[in-house]
């Protein structure tokens, strides 16, 4: 695979012999393990370019590969300045794989970076949509609660409140599809050059379906424990 050109890592002086290198991880020049250059990014770490679609072997084997070469076994005789080089980019390069291998973290690294993730103003605020449903959830968990302290049957709200559950896990699993499609869209994008402001609507609605789906995840969450 060619280098993708959305790879903007600024020129780098290497450390070790003062020689501006292009290098993502060791100089070209000497061979010495390059710092971090600044502005480099999880997805440049990997070579890769900012698109949300990775596959998996690949990220993994990148992974084994550089955490293999970076680790700090293979710099016991060198310099303390190097040790710790390695130490930082190998807990940087664990860092990066939690991050890229998971598509919800990864999505809300790209907004991070990209300096457009923005949380809920108000993250206890349902989506206009939910309030309905999210009212009445409210009201069977409270009903479950009293139902709890005075110890009556809790049955019958036991089973109302696992079909609301299982409502709202359906509701989590149509944000992750349309999170899905949504960043198919942002990788079109990015393979068209697409111009700024079509890559900011994309990831608006990306920010958008993050809080939704963090919002619907709470309430799952909350009713998870309430139930128990
Ligand atoms: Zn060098």
């Amino acid at each position: 695979m060619a280098t993708p050109l959305h790879i903007t890592n600024p020129p780098l002086v290497c450390w070790n012999c003062h020689e501006r290198t292009i290098g993502t991880h060791f100089c070209p020049g000497c061979g010495k393990l390059l710092q971090l250059p600044q502005g480099s990014d999880y997805f440049a770490m990997f070579e890769l370019p900012r698109k949300l679609w990775i596959e998996m072997s690949a990220l993994e084997q990148k992974f084994l590969q550089l955490s293999w070469k970076l680790h700090p076994d293979n710099f016991v005789g060198a310099t303390e300045q190097e040790r710790g080089i390695s130490l930082q980019r190998s807990s940087e390069l664990n860092d990066a794989y939690r991050t890229l291998r998971d598509p919800i973290a990864r999505v809300e690294y790209l907004l991070a970076i990209e300096g457009t993730r923005k949380n809920g103003e108000n993250k206890q605020q349902a989506p206009p949509e939910l309030l309905e449903e999210v009212f009445e959830l409210n009201e069977s968990l409270d009903e479950l609660r009293e139902a709890k302290a005075e110890g009556s049957d809790t049955a019958l709200l036991r089973h109302r409140l696992d079909e609301a559950e299982k409502n709202f896990e359906q509701k989590l699993s149509e944000v992750d599809g349309l999170l899905q499609s949504t960043a198919r869209e942002w990788d079109a994008a990015i393979d068209a050059s697409a111009e700024g402001a079509a890559r900011k609507k994309i990831m608006a609605q990306l920010n958008d379906l993050l809080n939704r789906r963090s919002y619907i995840r709470n309430l799952v969450v909350n009713v998870q424990k309430e139930l128990l």
